[in-house]
């Protein structure tokens, strides 16, 4: 990196870096029954630090043996955690939102270091939002009888079985667990393996909050480990988050079971811009539905849709805007654009590069926006002239890569952005209330945001359409899913 990044206006900008003095282990174990312990399978592997290659720290994988062990732990927990009465779950929940918060800082730099994306956002979205999680369910402990109508006496499920994806570990490790144990579940989460630092870390907050052991267990691996986790037959429940080819996979391997099942898939969302608009504040609306964590957002604005009076203007501040985005180290405070989670994905991305150019759609990036020499980087980008039928209009890309297109009427935009195997997500964007209430009531996704994109509350349902999945995550909705 270099020592100081030269603005237009000829100003230094000197590196602002968040310390990395935090204590990592050589290596981690499997949490299980409320204890570290080492894997059965004796495999281990490595977790790295995708900024600049470099190996953080050895994690355990577990085999079959080590799932049975897990979900046994978690069999025999739920027999007294069920029966716990909802105050004290609630008070374990609200100890552990609040350590959560005592160790922020720590767990926004772990999740920097593990994953790539900017310690801007680690530190000011991703904790807060988990320590918000946990807040909000412990409220609800004693008052599930009124979450779902009609149901006076709900019980709940078992043991939970869930698996998440690398794109938000900790906030999606909260996303699983708060809802789990407030119903009066327990859990065996595999973190994805890329990522599994703050959710061992996280286990090292629900010992010290004195959580009963085997409540929550976690252990790592990779989809291997995910798999027989799913179709272990001692599991209740499977909460999945993750690419829809494996929510496929999952959603015929638990057929035919009484497992009960929910899926948070892929998504292609469209973002919508109309004439009428407060365009500054739509480009604003852009960049943080492609651009915050390097666009690794199962809801991004992936799609925009400009309307087509206004394109080459819109199109002309945005370059503008992409170009003022600062690519570099995470865990500098001023960074923007962090890494690219992994290689894999990294590659994953640039055959959507190779291929937008192939199909005839103009790219746009910043060429002199220097890139580091270690690591996995890709610039902000976004592709103009694309045709609806692409494939860069159609498959999910889930890195900082936009695709734009145009429509003339409401019409034609709703029909548009409803022309997609995906529903989780969209945004509109245009001055008059009206228009926005029409949109969103014919858009077939499972969010609409009106004039913001991608925010989050613990109290709002999070959940897709089609193959962006099935049942909801967070808000009342989001306990029907761990209750019976
Ligand atoms: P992925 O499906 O490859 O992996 C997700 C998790 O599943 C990982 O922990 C992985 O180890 C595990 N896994 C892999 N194969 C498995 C199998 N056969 N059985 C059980 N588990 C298995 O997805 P990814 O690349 O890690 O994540 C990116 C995808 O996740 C994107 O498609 C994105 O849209 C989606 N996502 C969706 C949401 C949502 O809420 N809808 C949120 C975040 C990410
Ligand atoms: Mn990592």
């Amino acid at each position: 990196m270099p020592e100081a990044l030269q603005s237009e206006s000829g100003w230094a900008y000197a590196p602002a870096p968040e310390t990395t003095s935090i204590t990592i282990e050589d290596r981690y174990g499997l949490f299980i029954d409320g204890r570290f312990v080492a894997p059965r399978s004796r495999r281990r592997f490595d977790s790295i630090n995708p900024s600049n290659e470099e190996t953080i720290t050895s994690i355990g994988e577990a085999g079959e043996a080590d799932v049975d062990r897990a979900v046994e732990a978690a069999r025999k927990a739920f027999r007294t955690w069920s029966r716990t009465s909802p105050l004290v779950r609630a008070k374990y929940l609200y100890r552990i939102a609040r350590r959560i918060q005592e160790r922020a800082r720590e767990l926004a730099i772990l999740e920097t270091m593990d994953g790539g994306k900017p310690i801007r956002e680690s530190r000011d979205v991703d904790v807060p939002l988990v320590a918000q999680h946990f807040f909000y369910h412990a409220g609800w402990c004693d008052k599930l009888k009124w979450a779902i109508p009609g149901n006076l006496d709900p019980r709940p499920v078992g043991v939970c079985a869930q698996v998440i994806p690398w794109n938000f570990p900790l906030m999606m490790a909260a996303w699983k667990i708060a809802p789990a144990l407030a119903c009066g579940n327990t859990v065996v989460l595999k973190p994805a393996e890329t990522t599994s630092l703050t959710a061992l870390r996280l286990a090292e907050i629900f010992d010290e909050c004195e959580l009963p052991p085997g409540v929550v267990n976690i252990i790592t691996g990779a989809g291997e480990t995910g798999r027989h986790l799913v179709e272990h037959p001692g599991v209740d429940k499977v909460a999945f988050t993750g690419s829809t080819q494996v929510g496929k996979r999952i959603a015929t391997a638990c057929a035919g079971t009484r497992k009960k099942v929910t899926l948070e898939l892929g998504g292609k969302s469209p973002n919508i811009i109309f004439a009428d608009a407060a365009i500054d504040q739509a480009i604003e609306g852009v960049v943080a539905g492609i651009w915050f964590n390097q666009g690794h957002v199962c809801c991004a604005g992936s799609r925009l849709f400009v309307e087509e009076s206004i394109h080459d203007e819109f199109v002309r501040r945005l370059q503008h805007r992409m170009s003022k985005l600062r690519l570099g180290d995470p865990l500098d405070k001023n960074t923007d654009i962090g890494a690219i989670n992994s290689r894999d994905q990294l590659e994953k991305i640039n055959a959507y590069l190779d291929c937008g150019v192939e199909e005839g759609a103009c790219l746009n990036h910043d060429s002199r926006q220097e890139l580091p020499e270690k690591g996995f980087w890709c610039r902000p980008t976004f592709f103009t002239g694309v045709q609806p039928a692409a494939r860069i209009a159609r498959e999910e890309i889930f890195g900082p890569v936009l695709s734009v297109m145009t429509f003339r009427t409401p019409e034609e935009a709703i029909e548009r952005a409803n022309d997609s195997p995906y529903g989780l997500s969209a945004g509109i964007w245009t001055d008059k209330g009206s228009k926005a209430f029409e949109m969103a009531s014919r858009l077939k996704a499972g969010i609409v945001w009106c004039n913001t994109f991608n925010k989050f509350d613990a109290a709002s349902p999070f959940g897709g359409y089609k193959e962006s999945g099935w049942g909801r995550e967070g808000g009342r909705h989001g306990l029907a899913a761990y209750l019976k």
